[in-house]
């Protein structure tokens, strides 16, 4: 039997990125996906965040998606736009470059790391021990792992299997998404009726100015709600032209899809991230309304979380229990993701009353303070992990500043290209003797003359010290000394004596 430290079911987004993040920290990682290719049946997700922008900064690869995607002020809550171009980030903005684009550019990083991927082959089911996961394949085969990700979307076989409870709420709302041909051409743009929101575009598009300007010619995309809510067979083109005509009063010569798939709103999370050697992340432990577009960027976060952890795990260096910190991290932040979508969904609605209440919240949303706040969340700025009492910076996002080192200039982004976590000295704290987890942990001394400013927060007091996890989270803040910091590096990196 073949055997891995991780293998990860599924190569979506979630499993590409947890597989970097695992390659990086020099674990055996395998990942076993349904399709024979990377290619993706229809174009799902937009887009990335500001944060998953910063996410792949930090792994000095976001200038790959930068380059094939649209830089523009794509956040929104309920349709009303959030500009953050004001946000002290290096990426005060979102980028517009569709989910194959998104995966393969991945799938490629993936590839350098040398991650082997076992194409055309699902993970059937699986059975854990004590020291590992049998891991079923569709082939017949089996792996042997001695910890499993189950990133195999919302219909996750691993959760199921593991049997994790899925809570939360019923679809209200049912919409189809297809890339066509018609004969003639409708409206491009979003439209509210009393029948519901619908929607064309082009797969092609530029920002300019804030508008999108759609490439003539090409495929259209269209999205229309469904008349009922439940139907659980595949849409057919039919299908697709009753809803049309019900909600325009025309298919517009529909004439074939190249992809025609259903989206609701049902809302689920899983009761717990993980079961012993069995993990979840992605769309496998959180399914939302795809309205605000947090899905894909959510997977990715709950990856980089994951991902130095269970490195560490692996590695030895940390106890097992580090593990339960991705849970206790990731699912409250998704359970917010969960709520707010939820509310996006209800604001979406086209009855009068509805539309007066978003009116209110687009009036809200034109001050500065509720602004602010909404546009750090919807773009992913303003995750705080709960580490505590203490500085603003703790649990927050490490700033990408610009250091001045012995060496010269470095961006604190920079230091975390390889997923190592980070000792930043900046002043004078005294001294103190890193050789313990010299190993593990890079130590910096670096000047910092600018202000320390946080999204939606603002300004906050200069620290003396950071220790900075690999995915970019503050574990510690000096100021003036060293007091807490053995704690920290041994709760985060291990006991001093576990290489
Ligand atoms: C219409 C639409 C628009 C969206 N827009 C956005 C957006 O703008 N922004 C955003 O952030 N998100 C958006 N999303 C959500 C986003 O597409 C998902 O959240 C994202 O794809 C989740 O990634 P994942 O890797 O967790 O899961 P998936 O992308 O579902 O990947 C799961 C992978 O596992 C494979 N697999 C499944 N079962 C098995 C098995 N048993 N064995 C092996 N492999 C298996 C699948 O083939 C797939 O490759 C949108 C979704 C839809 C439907």
């Amino acid at each position: 039997m073949t055997e891995h430290a991780v293998v990860i079911a599924g190569a979506g987004p979630t499993g590409l990125m947890l597989a970097g993040e695992l390659a990086l920290g020099g674990v055996d990682v395998a990942i076993v996906e349904r399709r024979a290719s990377q290619e993706l049946a229809g174009s799902r997700a937009g887009g990335l965040q500001s944060r998953t922008i910063e996410v792949l900064d930090q792994r000095g690869i976001a200038d790959r998606f930068l380059s094939e995607g649209q830089i523009a002020q794509v956040g929104a809550f309920a349709s009303v736009k959030l500009d953050i171009s004001d946000f002290p980030t290096r990426h005060p903005y979102g980028l517009g470059l569709w989910q194959n684009h998104i995966e393969r550019i991945l799938a490629g990083w993936v590839d350098e790391l040398r991650v082997p991927i076992h194409r055309g082959r699902e993970v059937t089911g699986f059975a854990q021990d004590h020291t590992g996961v049998d891991v079923q394949l569709s082939n017949g085969e089996s792996l042997r792992a001695e910890y499993l990700v189950g990133c195999d979307g919302g219909r996750s076989v691993i959760r199921k299997t593991a049997g994790i409870e899925f809570p939360g709420w019923d679809p209200t709302m049912s919409s189809l998404i297809a890339e066509v041909e018609m004969t003639e051409q409708p409206e491009l743009g979003v439209h509210r009726t009393a029948a519901g929101m619908y929607a064309f575009g082009k797969l092609e598009y530029e920002i300019r100015d804030g508008q999108i300007i759609y490439k003539d010619g090409g495929s259209i995309r269209v999205m229309v709600p469904e008349p009922h809510v439940g139907t659980t067979r595949e849409p057919t083109l039919g299908d697709l032209s009753a809803a049309l005509i019900a909600v325009c009063g025309t298919d517009y010569g529909l004439r074939s899809a190249t992809s025609i798939s259903r989206f609701t709103d049902m809302t689920r999370q899983a009761a717990s991230y993980r079961d012993r050697r069995v993990l979840l992340a992605g769309d496998a432990a959180h399914v939302h309304s795809p309205v605000g577009g947090q899905g894909l960027n959510t997977g990715v976060q709950d990856a980089v979380n994951l991902g130095w952890k269970l490195a560490q795990v692996v590695g030895r260096t940390s106890p097992e229990s580090l593990l339960d910190t991705y849970h206790a991290e990731r699912h409250p932040i998704t359970a917010r993701v969960l709520r707010t979508t939820m509310a996006q969904v209800a604001l979406l609605r086209t009855d009068e009353r509805t539309r007066a209440l978003g009116d209110i919240v687009t009036e809200l949303l034109g001050m500065d303070e509720p602004r602010r706040t909404f546009a750090a969340r919807m773009s992913g700025l303003d995750i705080h992990y709960d580490l505590g009492a203490g500085h603003p910076l703790l649990g927050r996002r490490m700033p990408d500043l610009d250091l001045v080192t012995a060496n010269g200039p470095l961006r604190v982004f920079t230091l975390l290209h390889h997923a190592r976590p980070v000792l930043l000295e900046l002043g004078e704290s005294g001294d103190f003797d890193i050789a313990p987890w010299a190993d593990r942990v890079q130590s910096i001394d670096a000047e910092y003359h600018g202000t320390w400013e946080l999204p939606a927060l603002g300004v906050v007091p200069a620290p003396t010290a950071v220790l900075i996890r690999p995915d970019g989270y503050v574990a510690w803040v000096g100021e003036r000394s060293h007091s807490g910091l053995v704690d920290a590096l041994t709760r985060w990196f291990g006991a001093a004596d576990a290489a």
